[in-house]
């Protein structure tokens, strides 16, 4: 498995343990936790374990990583149902998507019929 850590980010401190989360999901390549500031009732952050900056990264350096994160989520939503009335993932890069964490992931929203904001 191709793994690499960026001592200084956060999602990966929470990858190896080093800071705590709400973990929901794990498999070999991928975990999920809550999201500290939940924007909805259900809020996860998605994250493989190979760090890689966003998703523009993430597909030029490690493309198999997309794929092994949907079918995280494929799984995850699956197994918990959530398909049955759906959900919504977000993926934020640079200063206008909003991206605050320099680590790929998805953000999962889910748990009430969610708003659609442009901005
Ligand atoms: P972004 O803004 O990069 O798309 O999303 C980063 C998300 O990470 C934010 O929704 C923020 O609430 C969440 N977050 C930041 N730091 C932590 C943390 O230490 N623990 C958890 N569980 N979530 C965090
Ligand atoms: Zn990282």
């Amino acid at each position: 498995m191709k793994q690499h850590f960026d001592e200084h980010c956060i999602f990966c401190k929470i990858i190896k343990g080093e800071i705590p989360s709400q973990k929901v999901y794990e498999d070999e390549q991928v975990t999920a936790f809550k999201d500290i500031h939940p924007a909805a009732p259900i809020h996860l952050l998605f994250v493989h374990k190979n760090h890689t900056q966003d998703i523009n990264h993430t597909l030029a350096e490690s493309p198999q990583d997309i794929l092994d994160l949907f079918a995280a989520i494929k799984s995850y939503t699956q197994k918990e149902r959530l398909d049955d009335r759906g959900f919504r993932i977000i993926t934020n890069l640079g200063v206008d998507g909003g991206q605050s964490v320099f680590h790929t992931h998805f953000h999962l929203l889910a748990g009430k019929k969610l708003p659609f904001q442009l901005a």
